[in-house]
């Protein structure tokens, strides 16, 4: 679907998605161009694939920036917001922003019994460390009726013994989620969270025909594994008008996991 064809809800706005050079974050940041916002593009290390993002988001109508930054480094919040200050002073002479994505995340699959410390720190760090600092940041830029929309996982309802530090993470954001929709309610800023099902991406290559993916399916209402998009309409609704009054939300996008 071309810009010309997409309702244009979040005209106007300025959205920033971290990890967004692929998966998950790279269709929610296409997704938020085609309805209008100008979209600053998060990376690790993949520019050339940040710029390929911000490249397609523009051939449809839309406009965005790449920033890069290691989440799992002290500051990262800081560096991030730097360079997105830059650019977003450069392009509209200010630096509010009205809608942050906390994305970026890491999975190691070990139980209690095999995750090292050095491991457990990296999985908090960019999972729970990295959006709350992003946040304290983002909140100082943004704008009335902004937006914070973390993404979270199933892992933080159902129990899988191999998420053991990556769901204690996920919960931490989820609680984070709920505390500031009621400190930035004032504000007309609402959080939420998105909490995706199996999802085929670098993170979770899944096949339906084979392994994980196949014995997974039976478990799934609709009867398939996610794809990437399927969190992006979530996503673009969390940040339009139409959720003005959704928040603390914790929105399952998983084709009915396990009910
Ligand atoms: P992915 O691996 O394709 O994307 C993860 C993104 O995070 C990448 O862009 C990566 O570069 C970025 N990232 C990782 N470490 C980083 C670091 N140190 N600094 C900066 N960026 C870093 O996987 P995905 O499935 O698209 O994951 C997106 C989000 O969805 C994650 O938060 C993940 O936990 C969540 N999720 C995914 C699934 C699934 O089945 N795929 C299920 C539940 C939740």
């Amino acid at each position: 679907m071309t810009i010309s064809a997409t309702p244009q809800v979040l005209a106007g706005k300025v959205a920033l998605v971290t990890g967004a050079s692929r998966g998950i974050g790279r269709s929610i940041a296409l997704a938020f161009g085609r309805a209008g916002a100008f979209v600053v593009v998060h990376c690790h290390a993949a520019r050339e694939a940040a710029q390929a993002v911000v490249q397609e988001i523009e051939s449809a109508g839309g406009a965005g920036a790449v920033v890069a930054a290691d989440l799992s480094l002290p500051g990262a919040a800081q560096v991030v917001f730097h360079a997105c200050d830059e650019i977003l002073q450069h392009r509209f002479g200010q630096t509010g922003v009205d809608i942050l994505v906390n994305n970026a995340g890491i999975i190691k699959r070990d139980t209690i019994e095999q995750v090292t410390e050095a491991d457990f720190d990296h999985t908090l760090q960019v999972n729970l460390k990295a959006p709350f600092f992003l946040i304290q940041e983002a909140i100082k830029r943004m704008r009335e009726g902004g937006r914070i929309i973390n993404v979270s996982s199933m892992g933080t309802r159902v129990a899988f013994p191999a998420m053991a530090a990556y769901a204690p993470a996920k919960a931490g954001l989820e609680a984070l989620t709920t505390l500031l929709a009621a400190q930035l309610g004032a504000r007309g800023i609402t959080v939420n969270a998105i909490l995706p099902g199996l999802t085929s991406t670098d993170m979770n290559p899944l096949d339906p025909d084979a392994g994980m993916g196949a014995k997974a399916l039976p478990t799934i209402a609709l009867g398939r594994l996610g794809h990437p998009d399927d969190m992006a309409g979530t996503a673009v609704f969390l940040a339009s008008d139409a959720a003005a009054w959704v928040t603390a939300q914790r929105i399952e996008v998983s084709g009915g996991q396990r009910l």
